[in-house]
């Protein structure tokens, strides 16, 4: 199937969205094509820790690649959402932004203490939100494995705020 790097290639840069002066990485072509999705996914279950027991995909593209993974791997998926989703919540952790806050939710009985939980999204920017997944995950007992992401946008150093956790990200920009 397709190399890696021309898959990534796949991935549209946008200037000024969702506001002026921001350069949005869009996935959407690569999530279209056949040989690129393929190729994405089989990268990022390498990617996974081989003791992990299940995926924690973030809404909403992590949704996508952790099933795909899931898939590819023989693991579940659990689905770490935006609030007011879930009819039952375990948990949530709410998270500055650049302006405001947002909030991930965990749906209840889902996860349980000691499983060993790896992190899918599709951009590491700031990290707040891989961050704040990880704090929902670690509230509810549960182990993250590590944090896996097709992107990672160095200059916004979420990898800071993710010390000590093992991240890995396709590519770098
Ligand atoms: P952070 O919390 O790390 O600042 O932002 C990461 C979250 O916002 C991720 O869930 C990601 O989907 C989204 N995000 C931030 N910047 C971008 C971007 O340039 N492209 C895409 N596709 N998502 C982004």
């Amino acid at each position: 199937y397709m190399e890696l790097d021309k898959a990534l290639d796949l991935i549209a840069d946008v200037p000024d969205f969702p506001e002026p002066g921001v350069l949005f990485r869009d996935l959407s072509p690569l999530f279209a094509d056949a040989g690129g999705f393929k190729a994405v996914t089989h990268a990022l279950a390498d990617t996974v820790d081989p003791d992990a027991d299940l995926l924690a995909g973030v809404e909403a593209r992590g949704f996508l690649l952790a099933a795909a993974v899931g898939y590819s791997r023989g693991l579940g998926v659990v689905l770490i959402r935006k609030p007011g989703k879930l009819p039952r919540v375990a948990g949530r952790v709410e998270y500055t932004l650049e302006y405001g806050t947002a909030t991930v939710e965990l749906p209840e009985g889902i996860v349980e203490a000691g499983q060993r939980v790896a992190v899918l999204d599709d951009v590491l920017a700031t990290g707040g939100t891989v961050a704040a997944t990880c704090k929902l995950l670690e509230d509810a007992k549960a182990q993250v494995t590590g944090v896996s992401v097709v992107m990672e946008l160095g200059a916004l150093g979420g990898r800071s705020v993710l010390e000590g956790r093992r991240v890995e990200a396709l590519r770098v920009c």
